[in-house]
């Protein structure tokens, strides 16, 4: 910001700034080879923020959309064939995966988000691997945030718990015991493209785990492939999905709530 822009935001805060707060005693005059020499010219106080209860909703801040609090899977629909979503809700107020039912998705659609999803391994899995305890959080219906069980069970760092599928490895391991509950925080901005479909922003994804910054505004290449490389297709807003890995994974999800960005 430029010592002008600076000024002119002073005087534009002093100038909205009457009756809501200390009133000044003088407007100074201020130039752009003046540094402000008063506190009070470098002070904004519009607009102000909204304000926001943290755990207005049972634990969801009072401007979020809670996307399953235990209740019901209404914000829900089968990723297959878009009928009801057909995973099973827990007398706990989480949800398990259906084996075989596929994967999830929101009804709605997202761009930019904070998202908060909790999840759980299954202490019944004790395959190895990938196998074992495999589900996934995806944004925009294309952007995995791997969900996996890693406790004594290595694999490929790029596909581990915590990985964005095939592109970036979590920066540390964060999970808790198996069968205990883990959170993640996404923060995720997405991309955008210009008119003949090349991604000329890409989508970049932080991600706290337990509280922990494992991936820190990554940018990610394209789609999170299974095989191959990231693909780059133009897309608008898409549906968050919770990933049906089809082998008895066990993974539960519980509190999710996602806080629209822009
Ligand atoms: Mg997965």
């Amino acid at each position: 910001m430029t010592k002008l822009n600076f000024a002119i935001i002073g005087l534009v805060a002093l100038a909205t700034a009457c009756g809501e707060g200390p009133e000044p005693q003088t407007i100074p005059e201020t130039t752009q080879d003046q540094e402000p020499t008063d506190p009070v010219e470098t002070e904004v106080w519009t607009p102000v923020p909204d304000k926001v209860d943290p755990f207005g909703q049972n634990g969801a801040p009072s401007d979020a959309i809670v996307l399953f609090d235990g209740s019901n899977l209404d914000q829900w629909i089968s990723a297959t064939d878009s009928t009801a979503a057909k995973w099973i809700i827990n007398p706990d107020s989480s949800m398990t995966v259906a084996n075989g039912t596929g994967d999830i998705q929101t009804k709605d659609n997202f761009g930019s988000v904070q998202l908060h999803v909790e999840w759980r391994s299954s202490p019944e899995n004790i395959a190895s691997g990938q196998a074992k305890s495999n589900s996934g959080v995806y944004l925009q219906n294309r952007y995995e945030v791997q969900v996996l069980d890693n406790n004594d069970n290595p694999t490929y760092v790029n596909g581990m718990v915590g990985s964005l599928y095939k592109q970036s490895p979590p920066l540390v391991m964060a999970s808790v015991p198996t069968g205990s509950w883990n959170t993640y925080d996404i923060i995720y901005h997405a991309p955008e493209f210009d008119a003949e479909g090349a991604m000329v922003i890409a989508p970049k994804i932080t991600v706290l785990h337990n509280g922990i910054l494992i991936q820190d505004n990554f940018s990610l290449q394209g789609t999170t492939e299974y095989i191959g490389w990231p693909k780059v297709n133009a897309h608008g807003p898409g549906p968050i999905k919770l990933q049906d890995h089809n082998d008895h994974s066990g993974v539960s999800y519980r509190n999710i709530w996602v806080r629209p960005l822009n």
